[in-house]
């Protein structure tokens, strides 16, 4: 038996953490972590499971309207705000408790506190200052919305973390951001009733993904009633005698609204983490710098999930954690596969994606075939819903193996996962074609896309 504590402990008890101590003390371990909030993390109590909670209760306006092209008459609707919010917290503490259960079955100690690193095996608790000793220690912190403090005003904002707790759904709102946490939310509360502003300094919404679905999605939330203003910044918020909110842009334009949200980016929770006492080196955001191996530069603290300079996803956090289990405590040396990771932004309509954007792919193959379609989706035509579905897959033609599918629309995260599993197993054109439709679906159109909509070579479309 080592000297040590623990051969294992594990700060932060979010995505990655749970899943490293609970894998590892499965293993007959001595785990301890440490986790200063709730267990679950941000995925469970304040990003993904909550969001998907609340993108499901706006979904239901548009289909109530939507039930009277089927001959549905739905009486009046009503939305009970605080009633959706005792719901949400009810799921959450239920998957925070199963998170717990995971954890005490498997024999891992949980600790309800803050922990700092005091050197390269070494953590002090925080609530008690005890200093307890690991053999190896996995960061595994996560991340937190940036407040944008040099924003004057910016303490009248609130960001996601609030979002999930408002007292009132605020009558109007302005958010600020581009990428998928600002988009979602623009479409959370427009759903819900509220008047939707988002503003974003960027040409177009969701910067990395393919052009036809930032286009895409910004003509049908402008179609439904989102004001989304572009190239322009928030300078600065005030509060109104009345108790709202007055944004000031950079383009002079004043905004009268109850709320304004920031997501304009999320930093690694790694201020005061201790990471200097231990010699743990971070990149300029401050993010954990690890290697293929989830290692940092000290050789027994390992860090996965947003704390490290990666990808910012749940299935990401979880996946390279059980990479870390597998090398460390399995003696199986695995290295996290970050390539070709399906996603999905719950915006209404919908994106799932996976793999190279058109302008990405064109600038990495010479010669790319580009398969589109855009229609209208079987449910909207007797609903009478004006809404088209997009679809690409991107083709290179060196090869014919498919480096990109994107898709918007209705269940598009669903289908990009399926999608992911075609990419991942190198499937070319060929066998999507040869891959019999399921009728009638919006996603036959996936295999029955035979003639390129056009083509680019070198660059230049022809
Ligand atoms: C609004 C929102 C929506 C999102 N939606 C999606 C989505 O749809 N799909 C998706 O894949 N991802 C989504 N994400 C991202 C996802 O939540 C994160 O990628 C994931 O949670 C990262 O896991 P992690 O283990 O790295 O960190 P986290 O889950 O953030 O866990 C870190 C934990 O460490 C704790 N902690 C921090 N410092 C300490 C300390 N010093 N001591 C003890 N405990 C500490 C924190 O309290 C936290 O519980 C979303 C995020 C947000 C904010």
């Amino acid at each position: 038996m080592s000297s040590f504590d623990y051969d294992l402990f594990v700060i932060g008890g979010g995505s990655g953490g749970v899943r490293a101590a609970r894998l590892t003390a499965g293993l007959g371990k001595r785990v301890a972590i440490a986790e200063e909030y709730r267990y679950g993390g941000t995925c469970v109590i304040r990003g993904c499971v909550p969001k998907k909670l609340f993108v499901y209760a706006s979904q239901f306006p548009e289909q109530f309207e939507d039930s009277a092209g089927y001959g549905w008459t739905v009486g009046e609707a009503r939305f009970d705000w605080q009633k959706l919010m005792m719901a949400k917290d009810r799921e959450i503490a239920r998957l925070e408790g199963l998170y717990r259960k995971g954890l005490e079955t498997a024999g891992a100690e949980m600790l309800n506190t803050r922990a700092e690193l005091t050197g390269p095996h070494s953590v002090r608790l925080v609530d008690s200052g005890k200093v307890v000793t690991a053999e190896r220690i996995l960061v595994a912190v996560g991340g937190s919305a940036n407040p944008h403090a040099a924003l004057p005003g910016y303490e009248h904002c609130i960001t996601s973390n609030e979002a999930f707790h408002l007292e009132t759904l605020p009558d109007s709102i302005l958010i600020a951001g581009g990428g998928y946490i600002a988009v979602e939310f623009a479409n959370i509360f427009h759903g819900l009733g509220v008047q939707t502003t988002l503003i974003y300094r960027g040409m177009q919404i969701l910067s990395r993904f393919d052009h036809d679905m930032r286009q895409g999605l910004h003509e049908a939330m402008e179609a439904k009633g989102i004001r989304i203003i572009l190239q322009d910044i928030i300078e600065e918020v005030t509060r109104t005698p009345a108790g709202g909110l007055l944004a000031r842009t950079l383009h002079n334009e004043t905004i009268a609204v109850d709320q304004v949200m920031l997501a304009l980016g999320r930093d690694p929770n790694t201020s005061g983490l201790g990471l200097e006492a231990a010699g743990v080196a971070v990149n300029e955001r401050g993010a954990i710098i690890v290697d293929d191996f989830s290692r940092t530069n000290v050789e027994s603290i390992f860090a996965v999930g947003d704390v490290t300079d990666k990808v910012q996803l749940t299935p990401v956090a979880i996946h390279e954690s059980m990479c870390f289990v597998e090398t460390q405590y399995r003696g199986n040396p695995t290295s996290p596969d970050h390539h070709l990771i399906a996603t999905a932004v719950f915006s209404q309509p919908e994106i799932g994606t996976v793999g190279l954007s058109e302008e990405d792919a064109a600038k990495k193959y010479p010669d790319i075939e580009v398969y589109r379609a855009q229609f209208r989706p079987m449910k909207a035509t007797l609903s009478g819903r004006a809404e088209r579905m997009i679809m690409k897959l991107i083709v290179n033609a060196g090869d014919r193996k498919v480096v990109g599918a994107h898709i918007l629309g209705h269940d598009a995260g669903e289908m990009a996962q399926l999608l992911g599993i075609t990419l991942k197993a190198g499937c070319t054109k060929e066998d999507f074609d040869r891959t019999m439709a399921v009728h009638p679906t919006a996603a036959e159109e996936l295999v029955t896309m035979y003639t390129p909509s056009y083509r680019i070579r070198n660059g230049e479309r022809v």
